[in-house]
């Protein structure tokens, strides 16, 4: 059994979708579950109507129509037949968001959110699963949401593992055994049958927790890039590809801001030594990088950018030293706030992190610190992770920027840095 995982920009257009069934048309035989993301830039389409409608905007139905038209074009590609099923199925999914819209909205912006923004998902498997019917890949359309269940947590809902266990057991495997399944990432349900989503960028969690409980033998995540590289394309022209990797150096990668996986995606594969391949949707017989079991450790360094940092400064306000108690104090008002810590330092008087300036929050932290300690903040900067570093990686990054703080243990530096303006 194997599961794929095609993200928003492997079926951002009909060509993706037909390549997609290329890809899928070669495992023809095994077992196999297929797990897919909204097309393109759906998902963040959605959230912008979302965030329309909840500020009374007038946009929210422009916005839903552009949705419309973006996947109408790519079902005339796919379906030419404008009787074809899948356009009533479709238009069905999009009236689900109208009904939200004729009315206020009253209900929190989060749970709003997640009923919106899963419709993304839902179209985009519906299309898929029709046209890969249309070229005789028979498959089964399943609801993610019987399957992954969770809390309330709307945007970052926590999977409820015991359940979704024994709902996946009992109904995947009789449907897999005769037919390819297409299903959702990204969402689940509560136990009351809401939507709920696992946190953006989710559906590799999502196949990753299939291929947990269903003991998989691999999962493949198809990208637009060859496989996970030593750098982001997008700050380096000179990548390489990292062909093997141990759990735990791609877990440290996605911690310290790799985005090629969701950081959630590989504990649950590790936990069953399931293998993780990550592979270039348009170069298909390229063999990626392989996730594993390995004592090898990553044959190049590699580089990990983050830009839009702020480093907040907290000093005790009566010069007493940073102790466990204002340690464990600050650190709770960094989890009530949803603020994650990129980089810490402490000295005796000084406790120093640098975080993702996300804006109202990490304001209302820093306002809720201000009652207690003496704070300071600079914005603006950007954080550096090397993994497997030595001075001539440092170098490299170092150019035209000056150090604000840095950090550095056998395997990994971190470099937290401000650009120096001409
Ligand atoms: N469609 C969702 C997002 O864009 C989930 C995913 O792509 O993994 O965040
Ligand atoms: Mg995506």
């Amino acid at each position: 059994m194997q599961i794929f995982k095609f993200g928003g920009a492997s079926v951002k257009d009909a060509e993706g979708v037909i390549n997609l069934g290329r890809i899928v048309s070669k495992h023809q035989g095994n077992p196999l579950l297929v797990v897919i993301s909204a097309m393109g830039k759906t998902t963040n389409l959605l959230e912008e109507l979302v965030f329309a409608y909840a500020k009374h905007g007038g946009n929210a139905f422009d916005l839903l129509d552009r949705a419309k038209q973006y996947h109408h074009g790519i079902m005339e590609a796919l379906f030419p037949d404008s009787s074809h099923p899948v356009y009533n199925d479709v238009a069905n999914r999009f009236v689900e968001i109208e009904w939200i819209l004729e009315d206020e909205p009253m209900d929190p912006l989060d749970y709003l959110y997640d009923q919106i923004v899963a419709v993304g998902e839902l179209v985009s498997t519906t299309i898929v699963s029709h046209y890969l019917n249309t070229i005789g890949l028979q498959n089964a359309w399943v609801d993610a949401r019987g399957l992954i269940l969770t809390d309330n947590t709307y945007r970052e809902a926590r999977v409820d593992w015991t359940a979704t266990e024994s709902r996946i057991q009992s109904e995947l495997p009789g449907i897999l055994a005769n037919q390819l399944v297409v299903t959702q990432g990204f969402i689940g349900s509560t136990s009351e049958n809401f939507t709920t989503t696992l946190g953006r960028e989710g559906s590799d969690y999502s196949a990753a927790i299939f291929a947990s409980c269903l003991g998989a033998e691999s999962v493949t995540i198809w990208k637009d890039v060859p496989g996970v590289l030593n750098a982001d394309p997008k700050w380096f022209d000179q990548t390489e590809l990292i062909p093997e990797l141990s759990y735990l150096d791609a877990i440290e990668l996605t911690y310290y801001g790799a985005t090629v996986i969701h950081p959630k995606t590989i504990k649950p594969l590790q936990n069953k030594n399931i293998t993780l391949h990550v592979k270039s949707f348009i170069d298909i017989d390229n063999g990626g990088t392989q996730i594993r079991a390995t004592q090898e450790s990553l044959p190049v360094p590699s580089f990990i950018f983050k830009v839009n940092q702020v480093l907040i400064s907290i000093l005790p306000k009566d010069f007493s030293f940073i102790v466990e108690d204002n340690l464990s104090d600050i650190f709770s008002r960094f989890h009530q706030h949803k603020i994650k810590v990129n980089m810490m330092h402490n000295s005796a008087v000084s406790f120093s992190v640098s975080v993702d300036n996300t804006g109202e929050n990490v304001q209302g932290l820093l306002d809720d610190l201000k009652t207690r300690y003496d704070v300071q903040h600079q914005n603006g900067l950007e954080l550096i992770t090397i993994r497997h570093y030595n001075q001539q990686t440092i170098d490299r990054v170092l150019i035209e920027k000056a150090i604000i703080m840095e950090l550095k243990d056998s395997y990994t530096c971190q470099l937290l840095v401000r650009k120096l303006t001409a």
